[in-house]
């Protein structure tokens, strides 16, 4: 999909507006807004398969809960996405652990924590929502949740991640690597330049034609983790968090550091208090530095940001964090502004 378009990266990230209209009809469990532009916005290169998933839905007025879990599927059926879902780098005992989380407009969420097995953790993360008087489901109980609803059990563990995992093994060296700047995701680009990353997560926002937000959030986490090892993806205000009158956020990185500072709420909340979306981030961002000045020198974390006027931004520790938007005028791959440069 990458080689078909032409995608204009921007050196510096801003947050422009994509809908001027925000009339709110009426307020209740599920408040409803009008005559807004759809907008989806997802974490790193590889977003721009994802949000022609969501586009499917929100291009035809649907829901952007509908399309949140929709567009991730696409990179967590994609064996080439290693960092997510079916094809994901394993833990140290090489067994694929999934994290997923999704939220809709009106503070419904619901989550998944070291899911095996299963291809489309975001799916059960929605079932656990929708059908579970719970929020998360974690391990075997999950897997068990899942198998009872009609999820598939498969293995997800390629032939290119045992192989990356065997060859792992033989220094055993538990190191996250930053992202690899420049690297361009598609089809033509693997091997990617520079070799794999070890730890990405596709977090994804978007504001439907009613003006609702959601996100949803999903990843293999940090790779040769501990077996059982939960980062911030599965967590509710850490890897993602949703408020429709204040905006949305998610996070991609090291979620030891998330989780501590509940990364995504914090977002959200500055956006609540008037900043846009990328000084939201970049707020975020330079409290995190401020919490472990040494830490955050080699480790990267960034954050992507929506507000409930389609505004978007992200901004990250280290440079490299790239995000991808479609809407009814823009297709295109942004690299956000960074801490350090
Ligand atoms: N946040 C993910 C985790 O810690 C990994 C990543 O996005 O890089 O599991």
């Amino acid at each position: 999909m990458a080689s078909r378009r032409k995608f204009i990266r921007s050196a510096a990230l801003t947050s422009f507006s994509l809908s001027s209209v925000d009339l709110l009809a009426g307020r209740n469990s599920s408040p409803q807004k009008i005559k807004n532009n759809p907008v989806v916005v997802s974490t790193w290169d590889y977003g721009i398969k994802a949000n022609v998933g969501a586009w499917d839905i929100l291009g035809k007025n649907g829901r952007a809960l509908d399309a949140v879990e929709n567009g991730v599927k696409i990179a967590e059926a994609d064996p080439l996405c290693q960092t997510v879902g079916y094809g994901g780098l394993p833990d140290r005992d090489g067994f694929v652990t999934l994290d997923a989380s999704i939220m809709d407009e009106a503070y419904n969420c619901g989550s998944v924590s070291c899911l095996q097995y299963i291809k489309h953790p975001i799916s059960v993360a929605r079932l656990i929502m929708e059908k579970t008087p719970h929020i998360m489901l974690a391990g075997e109980g999950a897997l068990q949740f899942a198998l009872a609803n009609g999820f598939e059990k498969m293995d997800l563990l390629t032939p290119k991640s045992r192989k990356d995992w065997m060859e792992w093994l033989k220094s055993s060296k538990y190191s996250p690597e930053i992202n690899i700047e420049n690297r361009k995701y598609s089809k033509e680009n693997d091997p990617m330049p520079g070799g794999p990353e070890n730890h990405d997560t596709i977090g994804m926002l978007a504001m439907d034609a009613s003006g609702n937000l959601s996100g949803a959030c999903t990843t293999s986490g940090l790779a040769y983790k501990m077996h059982g090892r939960v980062g911030d993806s599965p967590v509710i205000g850490a890897g993602l968090y949703v408020d429709n009158e204040a905006g949305a956020a998610t996070s991609s990185g090291v979620g030891e550091e998330v989780i501590r500072m509940v990364g995504s709420h914090l977002v959200v909340e500055y956006m609540r208090s008037g900043s846009a979306p990328a000084a939201a981030c970049k707020k975020a961002v330079e409290r995190l530095v401020k919490m472990n000045p040494v830490k955050c020198k080699s480790i990267q974390v960034g954050f992507l940001a929506l507000d409930n006027q389609g505004n978007y931004g992200g901004y990250s520790i280290q440079p490299g964090f790239t995000y991808a938007v479609k809407s009814q005028t823009v297709e295109q791959v942004f690299k956000a502004d960074s801490f350090y440069k």
